[in-house]
């Protein structure tokens, strides 16, 4: 096996435990990335695997080696930093022999190397280029490249592309996901941004407060959010979640009214444990919710113009929001008057806890 095993890790800083136990199993070839808002541990559970943060219990497997106590250099792995650390008096083709000359690889074989990975980048015509002459995204290539030449097990990534701007963002993005479907290495990818986390990964682990909150495919966590806390941080813009009361089930349906009365919503699944009368809160993504003849009244407050599409900020009687996603050719402007229907079969209920508790019928 070489992938990468944790079992129960935990870090503190001091009496301050940060990271809580963790247990994650990244098969090799997998493109695994570390999700969640700022300060939740994902740096943190990279550097460890990378060995540059000392582990304060639990085990780590890389390639069935337990290497808790191994220094970075023999982990097998290799580590792209949001600074790309690129030595600035060195050309590109020096800063990527840099690691191999290091190890006392031969001349011919650094070369060899260094063509091929530079081709794999299309960096070849920048090979005598210093740092300083490059643009963010050329730097981050070779920044990559010093990593491929190494043929590490492993690649870390800690928010990559973070120093880039918006266009370039997308097109590194790219140009990963390639170099991902070539290599078939492992990857460990850290990111706060959870598009950059839809489009890279096989599969996502959403970290919350040194807690793994949910690990699934990218699709698993946008119709299957284990709780309240993935199912808004998945998707964007953000789902809506409304308080509701259970009025009613059976064995195929789930009826709640939301609070105070607003509207009802007989939801198609079981739930897990909610009864009657409990409270829950539903939640509903902006692209099931639409604009219809006969629905939920309320007014248009703001829009947001994408332009294939366009979201709409509805205020409804009592004070409360909903957005809704229409399409780009649609022209309801602010301060309509508009009436609203949600896909009822693409409701979430959640408990007072935040689980998820709708079971989805077709699905088992
Ligand atoms: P993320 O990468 O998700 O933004 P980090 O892994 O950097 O989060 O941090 C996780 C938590 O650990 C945060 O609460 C942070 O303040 C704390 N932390 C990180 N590094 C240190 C350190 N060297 N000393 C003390 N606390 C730290």
């Amino acid at each position: 096996m070489r992938g990468i095993k944790l079992r129960n890790i935990r870090k503190s800083y001091g009496n301050t435990e940060v990271i809580h136990g963790i247990d994650l199993d990244i098969d090799e070839g997998e493109f695994i990335v570390l999700v969640g808002p700022s300060g939740c541990g994902k740096s943190t559970l990279l550097r460890m695997i990378a060995g540059l943060e000392g582990i304060t219990s639990g085990e780590l497997s890389i390639a069935g080696e337990v290497v808790n106590d191994k220094p970075p250099k023999d982990r097998g792995i290799g580590m792209v930093f949001q600074s790309y650390a690129l030595y600035p008096h060195m050309t590109v083709f020096d800063n990527m022999a840099f690691g191999l000359r290091l190890a006392k690889v031969s001349a011919a074989e650094i070369k060899s190397r260094v063509e091929r990975t530079a081709d794999i980048l299309q960096l070849t015509s920048l090979l005598d280029r210093l740092p300083k002459d490059m643009s963010g995204g050329q730097r981050q290539r070779v920044a990559i490249g010093r990593c491929i030449v190494r043929n590490p097990k492993v690649f870390l990534f800690d928010e990559p592309l973070s120093n880039l701007d918006a266009g370039l963002r997308v097109q590194m993005r790219l140009e990963i996901a390639k170099l991902h479907a070539d290599i078939r290495a492992t990857m460990v990818y850290v990111t706060h941004d959870q598009v950059e986390a839809m489009t890279l990964a096989s599969r996502i682990v959403v970290l919350s407060k040194g807690l793994v909150e949910q690990v699934g495919t990218p699709l698993e966590l946008y119709h299957h959010p284990a709780n309240e806390f993935v199912a808004g941080f998945i998707g964007s813009p953000k789902m809506n979640f409304v308080d509701c009361r259970v009025t009613r089930t059976d064995e195929r349906h789930i009826e709640v009214e939301t609070v105070p009365g607003r509207f009802t919503a007989r939801i198609p699944g079981v739930a897990a444990e909610l009864r009657v009368g409990e409270a829950a809160r539903l939640g509903i993504r902006p692209e099931h919710v639409t604009l219809c003849d006969d629905g939920i009244p309320g007014r248009v407050i703001a829009i947001e113009e994408l332009g294939e599409s366009h979201y709409l900020h509805v205020e409804l009687e009592d004070g409360s929001l909903l957005v809704c996603r229409e399409h780009g050719d649609a022209h309801t402007s602010v301060s309509a008057s508009v009436r609203l229907s949600l896909s009822e079969d693409q409701c979430h209920l959640f408990d007072d806890n935040g689980r998820a508790q709708r079971q989805n019928l077709t699905a088992g």
